[in-house]
């Protein structure tokens, strides 16, 4: 996404990485898409945290393969910043197919009526501002 050289507008949020998420931030720059697995009881869970929700085990980065539905969405109607879309755009929460229960939060690309239950499959992408990247879903 082309950021224009003349916008004056700043630049949307940063994300700011904790020691808990570092891994899921780095795993997107380098253009993975994996959700923290509990290496004992092999829940799936997102946010990423220091250890299991269920159980206390020890987690681990898996990657995933992007395909999933959406859960629920908002039109976003605040004003755009660089690089973002102009006007109401959807961000959803999408359940990844191979993760019950998460929830991944991405903007939804394209024109078209955004519903609940709708195919989509994720995309890693430049997050405007900075280096980092996120997660958009395309539908499918
Ligand atoms: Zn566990």
């Amino acid at each position: 996404m082309a950021t224009d050289q003349t916008d004056t507008r700043p630049a949307p949020p940063q994300p700011l990485p904790s020691l808990d998420s570092i891994g899921w931030w780095e795993s997107l720059k380098a253009g993975v898409l994996a959700v923290q697995r509990c290496t004992s009881c092999r829940e799936w869970q997102f946010p990423c945290v220091e250890t299991c929700r269920h159980c206390g085990g020890k987690l681990t980065l898996e990657p995933i393969s992007g395909r999933g539905t959406i859960y629920t969405y908002i039109l976003n109607n605040r004003p755009a910043a660089p690089g973002l879309p102009e006007g109401d755009y959807p961000i959803a929460l999408v359940e990844p197919d191979e993760c019950p229960g998460v929830r991944l939060p991405g903007r939804v690309t394209g024109t078209g009526p955004v519903t609940i239950g709708m195919a989509v499959r994720a995309e890693i992408v430049a997050h405007p501002g900075g280096d980092w990247k996120v997660v958009v879903f395309n539908p499918v």
